[in-house]
Order: C-alpha cells, then structure tokens, then sequence
C-alpha cells in the first residue's frame, strides 16, 4: 500500500465538484490538479477520466 501521491484521506468536509454531496472518489490528474466525486458522479466521469489518465483514489 505505498501511494504514487500523498494524499489526505477524504472526509465530510470533502464535497463533490458536480454536485455537492459528500465526496467518495478523488481524482487526480496528471496536471497535478485534482477533483472530487461522489459515487454517482465518480461513475459519470469514470470514462472521461481514463481517457485523461486520471488516477481515481476511493476514500
Ligand atoms: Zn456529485
């Protein structure tokens, strides 16, 4: 268990950027930025964000 990145663990406090429910998914871009999901966004995006290589971290 030795992440690419060090992360924060997701929290309450984490919102998704769609929608603002609790976030479940975090994404990270190669760009270094990063998104929140929550479940049902996170399997909206899911395709769109293999496409740009995206590394999706459940929390
Ligand atoms: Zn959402």
């Amino acid at each position: 268990m030795t992440p690419t990145l060090t992360r924060p663990e997701l929290t309450a406090a984490d919102r998704c950027d769609r929608c603002g429910a609790a976030a479940r998914v975090r994404a990270i871009l190669p760009s270094g930025g990063e998104l929140l999901f929550c479940g049902h966004h996170a399997r909206e995006h899911q395709g769109k964000l293999r496409e740009l290589a995206a590394e999706l971290q459940e929390g």
